[in-house]
């Protein structure tokens, strides 16, 4: 390199330095990775100490700067992101979430009750519901949320996020998870580390379910098992078993539904999934 270049090149440097340490705006740094879009999960990093707002409600951000949010199935077009750095100096980003088209979904053959469920059954619905988001607005800041998730069962996708659903002609709740049809018996696995919220093993609808909260507001549901070897409390590892696949609450044959929240809002599953394994576990 000729003397003149390199002196060139350092001048571009220093030139960069001051540029950087003159503009206030740069001290902070935001990146967002992952699909602005219904269902999908966003990774974000800023600096330490910064606070992060979607659409005016707070996220959790971690010490190095990490934080996630999503979109759920019917998110509205536009959010805006918002941080405040611990300097007080702030940023924003108006968010264009994409729209998705669903799926219509009709399932024929169900039994009457699970349907069109009476009053007494509505009422068990009731209390399972709050159960169920109470294990989901669990608020840790267990640090197993920015990782890739291990597929907890293999088998044929029989049903995919956000279904319309129509039940024996009924039009129902879209169904919000994938559906993995796995053999009956067949080992589910945790699809990341973290701490068991919820194990019950007789919910109306879902049957055997645990839910896995893996702190800052993700968590994954497991639903349909047939046992289930894992208690509230518990601490899993990544792809540890935590029960088998199987064929309880409202479904007609056996699979894994596999849920995946940040706190109440359901995600898609599928957009954080890697490629399926061909091996069975
Ligand atoms: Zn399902």
């Amino acid at each position: 390199m000729s003397l003149r270049r390199a002196t060139f090149l350092q001048l571009i440097a220093s030139s960069l330095t001051l540029l950087l340490l003159a503009s206030p705006a740069l001290a902070g740094t935001l990146v967002l990775e992952g699909p602005v879009e219904q269902g999908g999960l966003v990774h974000g990093k800023t600096d330490p100490g910064a606070k992060v707002t979607l659409d005016g409600r707070a996220v959790r951000v971690a010490d190095d700067g990490g934080f996630i949010f999503g979109f759920g199935r019917d998110a509205p077009a536009e959010a805006r992101l918002d941080v405040v750095f611990a300097d007080g100096s702030s940023t924003h980003r108006d968010l264009k979430v994409a729209a998705r088209q669903y799926d219509i979904q009709r399932i024929n053959g169900l039994p009457t009750q699970q349907v069109t469920p009476d009053a007494a059954t509505l009422e068990r619905i009731k209390r399972e519901q709050v159960e169920i988001n109470a294990a989901r607005g669990v608020d840790s800041s267990l640090p197993f949320f920015e990782r890739a998730f291990v597929w907890p069962a293999v088998g044929p996708i029989s049903g995919v996020y956000g279904s319309q659903r129509i039940l024996n002609g009924e039009p129902r709740a879209p169904h919000m998870g994938l559906d993995i049809a796995a053999p009956r018996g067949s080992p589910v696995l945790a699809a990341d580390a973290g701490t068991v919220t919820l194990a019950e093993r007789d919910l109306f609808f879902t049957g055997g379910t645990v839910i896995i909260d893996h702190g800052y507001g993700l968590a994954t549901t497991y639903q349909h098992m047939d046992r289930i070897d894992v208690t509230v409390g518990q601490h899993v590892a990544a792809g540890q078993p935590i029960g088998i696949v199987g064929a309880t609450g409202r479904v007609t044959g056996p699979h894994l539904h596999l849920g995946l929240n940040w706190y109440e809002v359901r995600l898609d599953p599928a957009l954080v999934m890697g490629p399926m394994p061909t091996a069975q576990h």
